[in-house]
């Protein structure tokens, strides 16, 4: 009978909708609080032992240097550096501090250091070699917590220009509210919400550089493809590249108009621009893409994996650019490394500012060329002083936000992880799947019989406090594991896709983690040593509890905006989708970061499931 009625439910919404759904989800989720101008902030580091008033003076500098440069060049943000040392042979010493995949990562954390710490590890590297340049590989803002996703990103990127950050490659999440938003988070201005506070956002100090960016019908850059720094007159250049597979990772809006270009033609392309016209010898490219270290717990890898197809890309990438590249510094990954591959240095500085990597160039006084490079990958630890200024700063976010962050929603029995088992079902995977299923199985919100969740969108674990036994679950912490804000969707889906879809997830080698999670009811088998393609027999597909109807052509599927996008576009690419089909898919007014809060809400305490859905053979 419920079958029935959900069949005749009303399905009007198109995929058009879903785009802009997705797009005023963020917008319509945040309440905007009132924020203390920048200035205000700014002026509550006064008592730190680091000079203010040099920085600021620094600052407005750099300020200029950017408007006139970008007046100048589309292609070149030029950078004059204030001090030049010298060391006792005549070569030029030159440090780059660098850090990738920060997502807005401000507070400590069970598993992340804060802003404030890692402010004071560079600002002591500074001090020690005025000639140290600060840089990140991308994805600093986007999948950020609440203390800084609330407020837009913006208190993340004051943090970081307060540090001194100068460049950074756009990360594939610096697009997930498009190219408008990462516009005004470069160049300033508020959001089109309202302003935080009395004052604009102004900006990040740091600039952004894309080479491999472009206006999809123009083919113009949207940022500079690279910045020129002078040390001591000798020039070193900055070339920023985004991950070329970014509209795979992001939402389509996000990243309309835009065109992703091929990362190792790119950095060529430029390479020869600014040696034969700038004369630039030395040259550091910042790309958001990298590779798996062989061994993961070491934090200075000296080799990759190579089983891993990233790994695979990014040494490619390496190898087929030309050599005046001294260093890569990459990211996306999330991993920590410091390899050399074909003469040159590849880094990585795992994510969340847990991990800095210094890197130390020697050039020649006479040849102005690079002559030693080395670097290492240094923890970012707790037991140096914070650094006063971004500590304020983290401090008055953190009590803005306070009311709705710290508001306990529930508890939990049990450590809820984003961790897979063999058959690559995790605790927290079952746990949000069953919330999404069990909001969105009546009528109104699509009557589904099951949920797939992208395990890839959970981005953060929910443990047991201490030796607590049951622990308060907040709001902020939920917004952690789902920071995204994506509506749920109901898509009617025939056996055949479910399979295709489940089969497809089953194509990475590199991690397991990309395994769909999937709700309470439904279960399947996978077999590791069958043909990929071909790993799931579908009469061994349960659905309800009981295995699937190979001739039911409507199972109601719910899934997350993101993931449903993905997944057209897998059965679009297979040929099993057509336009048509898309009017069975239901765009529901339910946030996914707020159901799995309500799961929490109405439930008791919870205990972690036994993660027996996905089963695997060989
Ligand atoms: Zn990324």
């Amino acid at each position: 009978m419920k079958k029935v009625l959900c069949d005749k439910a009303s399905r009007k919404h198109t995929y058009i909708m879903v785009l802009s759904i997705t797009m005023v989800v963020f917008l319509i989720l945040v309440n905007i609080a009132s924020v203390a101008s920048s200035e205000d902030i700014k002026n509550s580091g006064s008592n730190n032992a680091f000079n203010f008033n040099k920085f600021d003076k620094a600052i407005s500098a750099y300020d200029k240097a950017i408007e006139i440069n970008l007046q100048n060049s589309p292609t070149l943000y030029n950078h004059a550096f204030f001090c030049s040392p010298i060391n006792k042979t005549g070569n030029i010493s030159v440090h780059i501090l660098a850090i990738n995949d920060f997502h807005g990562h401000l507070e400590p954390s069970n598993d992340t250091v804060g802003a404030e710490y890692l402010a004071t590890y560079i600002k002591r590297f500074k001090s020690e070699n005025p000639n140290t340049i600060v840089v990140s590989a991308g994805d600093n803002i986007g999948a950020s917590p609440l203390i800084s996703a609330h407020f837009h990103d913006e208190p993340t990127i004051k943090a970081l220009s307060m540090m001194g950050f100068d460049f950074s490659a756009v990360g594939n999440h610096e697009l997930d509210k498009g190219l408008d938003e990462l516009m005004r988070i470069q160049y300033g201005g508020c959001h089109p919400d309202g302003c935080l506070g009395n004052s604009s956002f102004e900006g990040a100090h740091f600039q952004y550089l894309a080479a491999n960016i472009v206006n999809n019908s123009t083919n113009d850059l949207v940022f500079p493809a690279y910045a020129v720094t002078y040390v001591h007159g000798v020039p070193i250049g900055f070339i920023g590249i985004a991950l070329e597979s970014t509209p795979m990772t992001v939402s389509k809006f996000a990243v309309k108009g835009l065109k992703f270009l091929n990362e190792t033609e790119t950095i060529n392309k430029y390479v020869k621009e600014l040696k034969d016209n700038k004369g630039v010898k030395n040259i550091v490219v910042l790309i958001h893409n990298g590779g798996y270290s062989q061994d993961r717990k070491s934090l200075n890898n000296t080799l990759l994996d190579h089983n891993s197809s990233k790994s695979m890309h990014i040494s490619d990438v390496v190898n087929n650019t030309d050599r005046s590249v001294a260093v890569f510094i990459t990211g996306h990954t999330h991993q920590a490394y410091n390899a050399l591959i074909n003469g040159s240095l590849v880094t990585q500085a795992d994510a969340q500012g847990k991990v800095l990597t210094d890197i130390d160039l020697v050039i020649s006084n006479e040849t102005h060329a690079v002559i030693e490079k080395k670097a290492r990958n240094i923890i970012v630890s707790r037991d140096v002083p914070k650094d006063s200024g971004v500590a304020g700063l983290v401090m008055r976010y953190k009590s803005l936000v306070a009311p709705i962050a710290d508001k306990v929603i529930g508890s939990i029995k049990g450590n809820f992880t984003a961790e897979t088992n063999e058959a690559g079902e995790s605790t927290l995977g079952d746990l949000i799947a069953d919330a999404q299923l069990y909001y969105t199985h009546n009528l109104s919100y699509g009557c589904a019989d099951v949920a797939f969740t992208d395990p890839e969108g959970i981005r953060s674990d929910l443990n047991l406090s201490g030796s607590e036994r049951q622990s308060n679950v907040t709001y902020g912490q939920v917004f952690s594991v789902q920071p995204f804000g994506n509506k749920l969707v109901t898509m009617t889906l025939n056996v055949t896709q479910i399979k295709d879809l489940l089969e497809n997830q089953l194509h990475y080698s590199d991690n397991k983690s990309s395994t769909l999670q999937v709700s309470k009811g439904f279960g399947y088998t996978w077999n590791k040593s069958a043909p990929v393609g071909n790993r799931i027999n579908i009469s061994g597909i349960m659905i309800n509890g009981t295995s699937i109807d190979p001739n039911n052509p409507s199972y109601h599927v719910t899934m997350d905006s993101f993931m449903a996008e993905k997944a057209i576009s897998i059965l679009e690419a297979d040929n099993m989708i057509n336009e048509s089909s898309l009017d069975g898919m239901n765009v529901t007014a339910l946030d996914d970061v707020n159901v799995t809060a309500n799961y929490f809400s109405h439930s008791k305490a919870m205990n972690p499931e036994p993660g027996n859905r996905i089963a695997v053979v060989e």
